[in-house]
């Protein structure tokens, strides 16, 4: 009697809600694993491209033995490059202490390291390095501030393929209708 009782509340449950809940959506971590894995643009410091899964420093090509780095691209409105051509100067900063071993693995060197960093230069987009040599010498410091190297540091970020791009709106959109759906379903 009272299992036939259930049944129809459920189903008057079932008429009055009226609409097909669907099946569930992907959950969170799928969207999530979906997301960190989009192709992203790799480059070596020959100019070989190659597209693979995002968030990584840089990778060894097996074949090739090739070190591929992170595509990066210059933010500054007044890089050289942008004003010239219109688009964004995409580039690599490779770490002067890795490199491929014998074996072909990344191995590290901090010695190689500190050498290329006692030299110094500019770290960022080379091509907005005329810009800075301006900045120091209207300055008459012959240096630049701490402030003027983070400006350019904040300048560069990862360089996103437009596909990726494309597809993280629609993961977060999906994102969204998830994590709606599960408020909608709260036990
Ligand atoms: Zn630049």
């Amino acid at each position: 009697m009272k299992h036939n009782l259930h049944f129809l509340l459920l189903i008057f449950f079932l008429g009055c809600a009226g609409k097909d809940p669907g099946p569930e959506p992907r959950s969170r971590d799928e969207i999530m694993r979906e997301m960190a894995n989009l192709p992203a643009l790799y480059l070596t410091k020959d100019g070989s491209n190659r597209e693979a899964a995002g968030g990584q420093a840089c990778f060894v090509d097996e074949a090739s033995g090739e070190l591929f780095w992170m595509a990066l691209e210059c933010k500054n409105p007044k890089c050289p490059a942008k004003v010239e051509s219109g688009k964004s100067h995409i580039f690599i900063m490779p770490d002067p202490g890795v490199f491929v071993n014998e074996k072909g693995k990344l191995d590290f060197d901090s010695e190689m390291e500190e050498q290329a960093l006692r030299k110094g230069g500019f770290l960022g987009c080379q091509k907005c390095i005329p810009l800075r040599q301006k900045q120091m010498l209207w300055s008459g410091r012959g240096a630049e501030t701490q402030a003027e190297k983070n400006q350019y540091a904040k300048y560069v970020a990862p360089h996103v393929l437009p596909e990726t791009k494309k597809r993280e709106g629609e993961l977060e959109k999906e994102m969204v209708a998830r994590v709606a759906w599960e408020k909608e379903n709260a036990p």
